[in-house]
């Protein structure tokens, strides 16, 4: 048992300063310095495994005294750290794994972070939510929500992969609804936050209050609900509150990052409860919409940009708006810094190191190997004559990733893919497109490759 709550802790902890950093750091430093990062903890000992002795100077200076903080608040001892260096697997994480484990039993006060991020964020509204094409459906169903709370659509469950404005979005719901009835009683809270709440009340032996607090109120917003898969004892917390406020018509919002029958860890009654109202999709943004977002965040900075830059940036970054706006922010600061003022030149410059990584990542021989790990295929199989269908989707899906991430021809594509005709590929493009539309579990997994390939 002792080991059980150690391996819970372990996880726990580690996806709190996950978290933490990813909410704190620019992007580009999150994905440099904190995502390479193996962790693993035995009693009190905390080892951090670096990929390289500069990644982890930098981390025993700059994030270490963070690391340890949230380490021993978590353990209630001080830990022991050991720092190494070695390696990690080659191709790009999949997307996959997810906690194993039940209940956490560590005493978890509440630090300052989570008390904020528990709060509604005034900057993030509607008024500067970008819309486009990739998330006009999720726009609007929030606005109607805002609207006429618990009325429409309850619960409304909104998903997608990282750094597509869920956050933004669910944030802007609460702040609308807050403006337009200050006296409304709203609770945004982050999914690790909720379970902390729940463990909270275990350990102080608050289940009325807790429950009572979270039964009254009139909105609750829970963001990134797949935390709590494999976490019975919060999902069943997590159904009785939520059936309480739905039939109270009380509004809830959840997001996640992917729909709710493809949660793995989560009880069916749960997924088929957040499907019970709407459940809608913000895809990312397609380069019109990345545009858009660009002009509008640079006016906001007053270092506008003009609109060959913004292409010129949304050409190049193309995974998410988070990204974007690291990348945006990179250049603002490089024109500040040499007194410059911002060109496509400039833009080149100040992004010299990212579109580096980038052009030398996706290749297409990643792109193959994570699509065969993902349908768990072989690459060989993937590049071979074979017509079954569990091959020939993932080659078509495989084909059409190569399209959109690299910079390679259709008849490129066709030779790397077993000397197939430039055809097959046009084909396998069109058909993944269509079927993009109608088969939510195929564009779920498209979706959650092209991030993992572009990260
Ligand atoms: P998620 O919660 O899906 O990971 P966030 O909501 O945190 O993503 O969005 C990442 C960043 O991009 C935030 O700074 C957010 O304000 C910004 N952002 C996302 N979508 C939009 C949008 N449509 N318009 C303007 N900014 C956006
Ligand atoms: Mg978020």
């Amino acid at each position: 048992m002792v080991y059980r709550k150690q391996i819970m802790s372990d996880k726990t902890l580690w996806d709190s300063c996950l978290h933490y950093f990813e909410n704190t750091l620019p992007p580009q430093q999150f994905n440099s310095w904190i995502k390479p990062l193996a962790f693993e903890i035995k009693g009190n000992q905390i080892t951090l495994t670096a990929p390289n002795s500069f990644t982890l100077k930098l981390v025993q200076e700059r994030f270490l005294p963070e690391i340890s903080k949230r380490a021993e608040s978590f353990l209630s001892v001080v830990p022991n750290f050991e720092l190494l260096i070695g390696k990690r697997s080659g191709s790009s994480p999949l997307p996959k794994p997810r906690a194993v484990e039940t209940e956490i039993v560590q005493p978890l006060p509440l630090t300052k972070t989570q008390k904020n991020q528990n709060k509604l964020n005034p900057l993030l509204s509607f008024d500067n939510f970008v819309t486009g094409k990739a998330n006009q459906l999720a726009h609007s169903a929030a606005i109607q929500v805002a609207e006429s709370p618990g009325t429409i659509y309850n619960p409304l469950f909104i998903y997608g992969g990282v750094g597509l404005g869920k956050t933004h979005l669910i944030q802007s719901i609460g702040n609308h609804i807050k403006h337009e009835n200050p006296q409304a009683k709203i609770c945004y809270v982050h999914a690790t936050n909720y379970i902390s709440d729940v463990v909270r009340a275990f350990q102080t032996k608050k289940f009325d209050e807790f429950k009572q607090f979270y039964n009254s109120l009139d909105l609750l917003l829970i963001d990134d609900i797949q935390f709590i898969a494999d976490k019975p004892g919060t999902q069943q917390e997590f159904f009785y509150t939520l059936n309480f406020l739905i039939d109270g018509h009380k509004q809830v919002v959840i997001t996640c990052d992917t729909f709710p029958k493809e949660i793995s860890g989560m009880t069916p009654r749960l997924t088929s409860r957040f499907s019970s109202g709407l459940t809608v999709a913000i895809e990312p943004p397609g380069v019109e919409m990345r545009v858009a977002i660009l002009l509008q965040k640079a006016a906001l900075s007053n270092n506008p940009i003009t609109e060959d830059v913004a292409f010129f940036i949304a050409k190049h970054v193309r995974s998410n708006i988070r990204e974007l706006e690291g990348a945006l922010k990179r250049i603002d600061a490089f024109s500040r810094f040499h007194k410059r003022s911002i060109s496509v030149e400039l833009a080149k410059e100040a992004l010299k190191d990212l579109l580096a990584s980038q052009n030398k990542q996706v290749s297409i021989e990643n792109i193959q190997k994570t699509v065969a790990d993902f349908y768990r295929i072989k690459v060989t199989d993937l590049l071979s004559k074979k017509r079954a269908r569990i091959i020939a989707r993932p080659r078509q899906i495989a084909m059409c990733l190569a399209r959109e991430l690299t910079q390679l021809s259709l008849p490129e594509i066709g030779a790397a893919f077993g000397d197939r005709d430039h055809t097959t590929v046009m084909y396998a493009c069109k058909t993944i497109e269509s079927l993009r539309t109608q088969d939510a579990v195929l564009n779920n997994d498209f979706s959650l490759l092209n991030q993992t390939l572009r990260n």
